[in-house]
């Protein structure tokens, strides 16, 4: 019988969910889904000093954002914590672990003695066969690393990955307050979970050694593990603020949508063939370690917002209707209880969504509809509400009161004969009527907008805009 696939995502809890950090959970829950096992959530927050509840609930709500369900979970460390001080007297016990008394300031003295021989610092193994305690001296728990041999990682993506021993050192797996550290319960935890393959990023490909000897320690089997590669920024450097957000709820806030993030990101490091597009069925139903490289993948912005621009387009109106709704409280275009229907949230999408490649941007663009009062831009006003066009805005004002029906003929007809009458061209009317409407001069097509806004709100704007125009200023 094969043991059905049981993974984990275990983010310690010290700051935002990163974009790289998010990619390890995906990766993990696609092949969760595809192997139809088990995602565990869990939280990483024994080191005490770092962890926040409120990193703990970004984690959370990014994870929810995104749909990258969980399982089991989310388990606290903290909450677990007779399971490993259990495991620690085991390895006391069994000789397999030791009480080390040595100060901080004693080991700090050594470490700086060692980096000045340019030597690698060590633990020096002074307390390894320590006869007898001292008294009332605070101590850290360390694990007893064998001093010699070697130990191979079994890796899905790197084949055999052997380490020395002699380069690790008795690492601490408890600290003198009590707390467990990351490579002694993330051993614990996974095996006492039954996690089948521990997929994360290389960065922690060094503490597997420890972790490996670890689990022959406690007497676990080990797992598979699968260490993906980090994600760099365009120069080719770790990625970091310097290459812009990082945080994945930004992503969120600057009108990603999160199947559009999921898709970028399951395409930094795992391919099928060169589709670029992937609903989430079938990046289930396609992901396998086999199509997964180990060359670093590098996150390019521009790929993402052609990505987001797509699925905007092809999102249902109802779901875009939702996320601009909470873009535009967001970007305080609304009020929270601002009281419309979905139906009046819904309208301008169709005439924005091809121009807009992030829901944000389309929150902007949006802007003008939904304030009841619109500001006029400066430097719009002064160019485009001259004296010249105030005529203009009258005569189409009136034009527009006569009108029975609006529509795109008969708007485009009302445009034609007004600068037909003037002699001159479009632009000269259009540019006007856009900053009068809207405020700015950037806008979808000027039909559109008087459609959108409706007899009554374009009349109202005209006529501000005739007051805005200099000669009455
Ligand atoms: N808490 C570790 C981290 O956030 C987890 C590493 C692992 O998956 O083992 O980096």
């Amino acid at each position: 019988m094969t043991i059905p696939v049981k993974v984990r995502f275990a983010p310690s809890p010290t700051g935002y969910l990163h974009i790289g950090g998010v990619r390890t959970a995906l990766f993990n829950w696609l092949f969760a889904r595809s192997m139809g096992g088990k995602f565990v959530l869990r939280i990483e927050d024994t080191d005490v000093s770092r962890s926040t509840e409120e990193s703990i609930q970004e984690i959370i709500s990014a994870m929810k954002w995104l749909g990258l369900d969980w399982d089991e979970g989310p388990y606290r460390q903290m909450e677990r914590r007779e399971l490993y001080d259990r495991a620690v007297e085991k390895l006391l016990a069994e000789k397999k672990a030791y009480r080390c008394y040595c100060s901080a300031e004693m080991l700090d003295a050594k470490r700086k003695e060692a980096l000045e021989r340019k030597a690698k610092p060590k633990y020096d193994g002074t307390c390894r066969n320590l006869a007898s305690a001292p008294d009332g001296t605070p101590f850290v728990v360390r694990f007893k690393v064998p001093a010699e041999g070697k130990v191979t990682v079994k890796d899905l993506l790197r084949g055999n990955v052997t380490f020395d021993n002699e380069e690790l050192d008795d690492f601490i797996v408890q600290r003198t307050d009590g707390t467990p550290t990351y490579n002694f319960v993330v051993v614990v935890d996974d095996a006492e979970m039954e996690i089948t393959h521990v997929i994360r990023g290389d960065d922690h490909l060094s503490n597997t050694p420890r972790q490996a000897l670890m689990y022959d320690a406690l007497g676990y089997p080990r797992p598979q593990f699968a260490h993906i590669s980090m994600i760099l920024g365009t120069d080719k450097a770790r990625l970091s603020k310097r290459h812009g957000a990082t945080s994945t709820l930004a992503y969120r806030d600057m009108g990603y949508l999160p199947d559009a993030l999921i898709n970028y990101l399951a395409r930094l490091g795992w391919s099928h063939g060169d589709q670029e597009i992937f609903t989430r069925d079938e990046m289930v139903q396609f992901f396998n370690f086999d199509s997964v490289s180990v060359s670093a993948a590098v996150f390019n912005p521009e790929k993402l917002l052609w990505l987001n621009h797509q699925y905007i387009q092809n999102a249902s109106l109802e779901t875009l209707t939702t996320l601009l709704e909470s873009l535009l409280i967001h970007e305080k275009v609304l009020p929270d209880n601002h009281g419309k229907t979905q139906e009046e949230i819904a309208r301008p999408i169709p005439i924005l969504k091809e121009r807009s490649q992030t829901i944000k941007e389309m929150a902007e663009k949006a802007d003008f509809y939904f304030r009841e009062e619109i500001e006029i831009d400066e430097k719009a006003g002064k160019k485009f509400l001259t004296e010249t066009a105030k005529p203009l805005l009258l005569e189409l004002s009136s034009g527009l009161q006569d009108l029975n029906e609006i529509t795109e003929a008969t708007l485009e007809k009302l445009f034609k004969e007004i600068v037909e009458k003037a002699d001159i061209k479009l632009g000269k009317l259009a540019q006007p009527v856009r900053v009068a409407l809207t405020g700015n001069t950037a806008s979808p097509g000027i039909y559109d907008v008087v459609l959108l806004l409706g007899k009554e709100r374009t009349l109202k704007r005209l006529s501000d805009a005739i007051k805005f125009s200099p000669s009455n200023a």
